[in-house]
Protein backbone atom coordinates (compact mmCIF):
# COMPACT_ATOMS: atom_id res chain seq x y z
CA UNK A 1 0.00 0.00 0.00
CA UNK A 2 1.55 3.26 -0.91
CA UNK A 3 0.88 5.65 2.17
CA UNK A 4 1.82 8.98 -0.12
CA UNK A 5 4.17 9.92 2.98
CA UNK A 6 6.48 10.39 0.49
CA UNK A 7 8.44 14.03 0.86
CA UNK A 8 5.68 14.97 3.68
CA UNK A 9 7.40 17.05 6.95
CA UNK A 10 7.23 14.98 9.55
CA UNK A 11 8.30 15.93 13.22
CA UNK A 12 8.54 13.19 15.60
CA UNK A 13 9.26 14.49 19.33
CA UNK A 14 11.44 12.86 21.90
CA UNK A 15 13.04 10.78 19.22
CA UNK A 16 16.54 9.61 20.37
CA UNK A 17 15.38 6.42 21.29
CA UNK A 18 12.14 4.16 21.95
CA UNK A 19 8.90 4.21 20.32
CA UNK A 20 9.86 7.92 18.82
CA UNK A 21 12.45 6.45 16.98
CA UNK A 22 11.17 3.96 15.98
CA UNK A 23 7.92 6.26 14.54
CA UNK A 24 10.84 8.65 13.13
CA UNK A 25 12.69 5.38 10.84
CA UNK A 26 9.38 4.45 9.68
CA UNK A 27 7.93 7.33 8.35
CA UNK A 28 11.72 7.97 7.10
CA UNK A 29 11.40 4.22 5.50
CA UNK A 30 8.71 5.56 4.00
CA UNK A 31 9.86 8.79 2.25
CA UNK A 32 9.02 11.09 4.50
CA UNK A 33 11.24 13.95 5.69
CA UNK A 34 11.72 13.51 9.28
CA UNK A 35 13.02 16.09 12.19
CA UNK A 36 13.40 14.66 15.35
CA UNK A 37 14.27 16.27 19.23
CA UNK A 38 15.22 14.95 22.30
CA UNK A 39 17.38 16.41 25.71
CA UNK A 40 20.71 14.60 24.77
CA UNK A 41 22.43 15.76 21.47
CA UNK A 42 25.12 13.21 20.91
CA UNK A 43 22.79 10.17 20.98
CA UNK A 44 20.30 12.34 18.73
CA UNK A 45 22.84 13.27 16.64
CA UNK A 46 23.57 9.33 16.41
CA UNK A 47 19.96 8.40 15.66
CA UNK A 48 19.78 10.58 12.99
CA UNK A 49 22.55 9.33 11.42
CA UNK A 50 21.73 5.83 11.57
CA UNK A 51 18.21 6.72 10.45
CA UNK A 52 19.25 9.12 7.65
CA UNK A 53 22.06 6.08 6.73
CA UNK A 54 18.87 3.20 6.64
CA UNK A 55 16.54 4.81 4.65
CA UNK A 56 18.25 7.74 2.34
CA UNK A 57 16.06 10.14 3.79
CA UNK A 58 16.85 13.74 4.90
CA UNK A 59 16.85 13.80 8.86
CA UNK A 60 16.96 16.91 10.64
CA UNK A 61 17.61 17.24 14.21
CA UNK A 62 18.13 19.55 16.97
CA UNK A 63 18.76 18.73 20.91
CA UNK A 64 15.99 20.57 22.76
CA UNK A 65 13.90 19.55 25.98
CA UNK A 66 10.21 19.23 25.27
CA UNK A 67 9.22 21.08 28.66
CA UNK A 68 10.37 24.20 26.98
CA UNK A 69 7.95 26.41 25.29
CA UNK A 70 10.80 28.89 23.29
CA UNK A 71 12.63 26.05 22.33
CA UNK A 72 9.97 23.95 20.73
CA UNK A 73 8.77 26.91 19.11
CA UNK A 74 12.39 27.22 17.57
CA UNK A 75 12.39 23.98 16.67
CA UNK A 76 9.32 24.40 14.78
CA UNK A 77 10.81 27.46 12.55
CA UNK A 78 13.85 25.49 12.28
CA UNK A 79 12.05 22.47 10.58
CA UNK A 80 10.15 24.79 8.46
CA UNK A 81 12.96 26.94 7.52
CA UNK A 82 14.71 23.82 6.51
CA UNK A 83 12.02 21.51 4.74
CA UNK A 84 9.35 24.74 3.33
CA UNK A 85 6.33 23.23 5.27
CA UNK A 86 5.64 20.87 8.40
CA UNK A 87 2.57 17.91 7.20
CA UNK A 88 2.90 15.54 10.34
CA UNK A 89 3.73 15.93 14.22
CA UNK A 90 4.20 12.97 16.31
CA UNK A 91 4.19 14.49 20.23
CA UNK A 92 5.85 12.23 22.44
CA UNK A 93 8.16 12.75 25.85
CA UNK A 94 9.60 10.50 28.34
CA UNK A 95 7.18 8.73 30.72
CA UNK A 96 6.52 10.56 34.31
CA UNK A 97 7.98 9.07 37.38
CA UNK A 98 6.44 5.62 38.84
CA UNK A 99 5.22 6.58 42.17
CA UNK A 100 2.32 6.34 44.61
CA UNK A 101 -0.16 8.97 45.20
CA UNK A 102 1.30 9.89 49.08
CA UNK A 103 5.00 9.46 47.48
CA UNK A 104 4.52 12.29 44.90
CA UNK A 105 5.24 16.21 45.98
CA UNK A 106 3.08 18.74 44.54
CA UNK A 107 6.54 19.64 42.58
CA UNK A 108 6.41 16.44 40.98
CA UNK A 109 3.20 16.86 39.90
CA UNK A 110 3.88 20.28 38.29
CA UNK A 111 6.77 18.72 36.71
CA UNK A 112 4.66 16.14 35.26
CA UNK A 113 1.76 18.62 34.01
CA UNK A 114 4.69 19.95 31.99
CA UNK A 115 6.55 16.55 30.89
CA UNK A 116 3.17 14.84 29.88
CA UNK A 117 0.63 17.24 29.02
CA UNK A 118 2.03 20.72 28.46
CA UNK A 119 4.76 19.26 26.24
CA UNK A 120 1.63 18.37 23.92
CA UNK A 121 0.14 21.80 24.02
CA UNK A 122 3.42 23.45 23.04
CA UNK A 123 4.04 21.50 20.01
CA UNK A 124 0.31 21.99 18.95
CA UNK A 125 0.20 25.34 19.53
CA UNK A 126 2.83 25.65 16.57
CA UNK A 127 1.98 23.04 14.20
CA UNK A 128 -1.42 23.72 13.92
CA UNK A 129 -1.75 27.18 12.42
CA UNK A 130 1.41 25.81 9.81
CA UNK A 131 -1.49 22.92 9.51
CA UNK A 132 -4.43 24.74 9.03
CA UNK A 133 -2.51 27.28 6.59
CA UNK A 134 -1.64 24.56 3.96
CA UNK A 135 -5.62 22.90 4.71
CA UNK A 136 -3.94 19.03 5.24
CA UNK A 137 -1.83 18.13 8.74
CA UNK A 138 -2.04 15.32 10.98
CA UNK A 139 -1.51 15.48 14.62
CA UNK A 140 -0.63 12.34 16.64
CA UNK A 141 -0.07 12.28 20.44
CA UNK A 142 1.96 9.35 22.05
CA UNK A 143 0.01 8.27 25.39
CA UNK A 144 -0.30 5.05 26.77
CA UNK A 145 -2.99 1.80 27.40
CA UNK A 146 -3.51 3.65 30.82
CA UNK A 147 -5.55 5.75 29.28
CA UNK A 148 -8.49 3.05 29.05
CA UNK A 149 -7.35 1.18 32.42
CA UNK A 150 -5.17 2.62 34.38
CA UNK A 151 -2.25 0.80 35.69
CA UNK A 152 -1.58 0.62 39.33
CA UNK A 153 1.04 2.74 40.46
CA UNK A 154 1.25 4.76 37.57
CA UNK A 155 -0.35 7.53 38.92
CA UNK A 156 1.04 10.28 37.31
CA UNK A 157 0.78 8.82 33.87
CA UNK A 158 -2.99 7.70 34.72
CA UNK A 159 -3.96 11.04 35.08
CA UNK A 160 -1.90 13.54 32.63
CA UNK A 161 -2.23 11.07 29.63
CA UNK A 162 -6.27 11.00 30.19
CA UNK A 163 -5.90 15.13 29.89
CA UNK A 164 -3.81 14.73 26.51
CA UNK A 165 -6.69 12.32 25.26
CA UNK A 166 -8.95 14.76 26.29
CA UNK A 167 -7.30 17.49 24.66
CA UNK A 168 -6.50 15.24 21.81
CA UNK A 169 -10.02 14.65 20.91
CA UNK A 170 -11.07 18.14 21.21
CA UNK A 171 -8.53 19.13 18.58
CA UNK A 172 -9.89 16.92 16.52
CA UNK A 173 -13.39 18.80 16.47
CA UNK A 174 -11.31 22.21 16.12
CA UNK A 175 -9.30 21.46 13.02
CA UNK A 176 -11.11 18.87 11.32
CA UNK A 177 -12.63 21.69 9.14
CA UNK A 178 -9.00 22.33 7.98
CA UNK A 179 -8.52 18.22 6.82
CA UNK A 180 -6.17 18.21 9.94
CA UNK A 181 -6.64 15.02 11.92
CA UNK A 182 -5.79 14.37 14.94
CA UNK A 183 -5.35 10.69 16.91
CA UNK A 184 -4.14 9.27 20.22
CA UNK A 185 -2.51 6.22 20.15
CA UNK A 186 -1.88 3.87 22.83
CA UNK A 187 1.63 1.77 23.90
CA UNK A 188 1.24 -1.45 25.56
CA UNK A 189 3.96 -3.22 26.75
CA UNK A 190 6.73 -2.39 24.20
CA UNK A 191 10.50 -3.40 24.47
CA UNK A 192 12.25 0.22 24.63
CA UNK A 193 14.72 1.00 27.07
CA UNK A 194 11.81 2.67 29.22
CA UNK A 195 10.20 -0.74 29.50
CA UNK A 196 13.72 -1.91 30.39
CA UNK A 197 14.18 0.49 33.40
CA UNK A 198 10.42 -0.11 34.75
CA UNK A 199 10.92 -3.02 34.53
CA UNK A 200 14.77 -3.25 36.63
CA UNK A 201 12.86 -1.17 38.96
CA UNK A 202 10.11 -3.32 39.84
CA UNK A 203 12.10 -6.22 39.70
CA UNK A 204 14.67 -4.67 42.90
CA UNK A 205 11.08 -3.72 44.70
CA UNK A 206 10.15 -7.48 44.13
CA UNK A 207 13.29 -9.33 44.35
CA UNK A 208 12.66 -10.55 41.34
CA UNK A 209 14.65 -10.27 37.77
CA UNK A 210 13.91 -8.20 34.90
CA UNK A 211 12.79 -11.64 32.96
CA UNK A 212 10.41 -12.20 35.93
CA UNK A 213 8.85 -9.37 35.23
CA UNK A 214 8.93 -9.14 31.77
CA UNK A 215 7.11 -12.60 31.68
CA UNK A 216 4.29 -11.61 34.27
CA UNK A 217 3.63 -8.58 31.70
CA UNK A 218 3.33 -10.92 29.62
CA UNK A 219 1.39 -13.12 31.20
CA UNK A 220 -1.56 -9.90 30.62
CA UNK A 221 -1.55 -9.92 27.51
CA UNK A 222 -3.70 -11.74 25.11
CA UNK A 223 -1.07 -12.31 22.77
CA UNK A 224 2.00 -13.67 25.03
CA UNK A 225 4.36 -11.16 24.44
CA UNK A 226 5.80 -7.62 24.74
CA UNK A 227 5.74 -5.53 21.27
CA UNK A 228 8.45 -4.45 19.39
CA UNK A 229 9.00 -0.68 19.06
CA UNK A 230 8.53 -1.09 14.89
CA UNK A 231 4.41 -2.63 15.67
CA UNK A 232 3.64 0.71 17.08
CA UNK A 233 5.32 2.59 14.53
CA UNK A 234 3.53 1.03 11.94
CA UNK A 235 0.42 2.57 13.27
CA UNK A 236 1.14 5.89 13.60
CA UNK A 237 2.67 5.89 9.61
CA UNK A 238 -0.41 4.64 8.94
CA UNK A 239 -2.51 7.32 10.76
CA UNK A 240 -0.10 9.91 9.56
CA UNK A 241 -1.00 8.40 5.67
CA UNK A 242 -3.03 9.97 3.02
CA UNK A 243 -5.00 6.60 3.80
CA UNK A 244 -5.75 7.04 7.29
CA UNK A 245 -7.25 10.94 6.04
CA UNK A 246 -11.09 9.88 7.23
CA UNK A 247 -9.91 8.53 10.94
CA UNK A 248 -10.04 11.49 13.47
CA UNK A 249 -10.33 12.17 17.26
CA UNK A 250 -9.54 8.26 17.75
CA UNK A 251 -7.62 6.74 20.53
CA UNK A 252 -6.46 3.33 19.23
CA UNK A 253 -4.13 0.97 21.17
CA UNK A 254 -1.29 -1.19 20.03
CA UNK A 255 -1.38 -3.32 22.91
CA UNK A 256 -1.77 -7.23 21.82
CA UNK A 257 -4.98 -6.87 23.23
CA UNK A 258 -4.33 -5.83 27.02
CA UNK A 259 -7.13 -3.17 27.63
CA UNK A 260 -9.98 -5.69 28.16
CA UNK A 261 -12.67 -2.86 27.44
CA UNK A 262 -15.36 -3.53 24.51
CA UNK A 263 -14.23 -0.31 22.94
P1 LIG B 1 12.17 5.80 26.29
O1 LIG B 1 12.53 6.26 27.66
O2 LIG B 1 12.81 4.58 25.76
O3 LIG B 1 12.41 7.01 25.25
C1 LIG B 1 11.98 8.30 25.58
C2 LIG B 1 12.56 9.32 24.62
O4 LIG B 1 12.14 10.60 25.06
C3 LIG B 1 14.07 9.37 24.59
O5 LIG B 1 14.49 9.68 23.27
C4 LIG B 1 14.41 10.53 25.52
O6 LIG B 1 15.65 11.11 25.22
C5 LIG B 1 13.27 11.47 25.21
N1 LIG B 1 12.91 12.41 26.26
C6 LIG B 1 12.54 12.12 27.51
N2 LIG B 1 12.22 13.25 28.16
C7 LIG B 1 12.41 14.27 27.30
C8 LIG B 1 12.27 15.68 27.40
N3 LIG B 1 11.87 16.26 28.53
N4 LIG B 1 12.55 16.43 26.30
C9 LIG B 1 12.96 15.86 25.15
N5 LIG B 1 13.11 14.53 25.01
C10 LIG B 1 12.85 13.74 26.08
O7 LIG B 1 10.57 5.68 26.31
P2 LIG B 1 9.58 4.86 25.31
O8 LIG B 1 9.40 3.48 25.82
O9 LIG B 1 9.98 5.09 23.92
O10 LIG B 1 8.21 5.59 25.63
C11 LIG B 1 7.80 6.80 25.03
C12 LIG B 1 6.57 7.26 25.78
O11 LIG B 1 5.56 6.24 25.72
C13 LIG B 1 6.85 7.50 27.26
O12 LIG B 1 6.09 8.59 27.71
C14 LIG B 1 6.39 6.23 27.90
O13 LIG B 1 6.05 6.39 29.25
C15 LIG B 1 5.19 5.89 27.04
N6 LIG B 1 4.83 4.47 27.10
C16 LIG B 1 5.75 3.52 26.83
C17 LIG B 1 5.37 2.18 26.93
C18 LIG B 1 6.37 1.08 26.66
O14 LIG B 1 6.07 -0.07 26.96
N7 LIG B 1 7.52 1.35 26.10
C19 LIG B 1 4.06 1.83 27.30
C20 LIG B 1 3.14 2.84 27.55
C21 LIG B 1 3.53 4.17 27.46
Amino acid sequence: MDLGLRNKVAIVAAASQGLGRAVAAELAREGARVAICARNADRLRKTAEEISQSTGSDVFHQALDVTDSTRVQQFVAAVEQRFGRVDICVTNAGGPPAKAFLDISVEEWRRAVELTLMSTVYFAREVLPRMQRQRWGRLITITSMSVKQPIDGLLLSNSLRAAVTGLARTLANEFGPYQITVNNVCPGYTLTERLGELADRMAGQLGASREQIFERWKAQVPLGRLAQPEEFAALVAFLCSERAGYINGTTIAVDGGWIRSLL
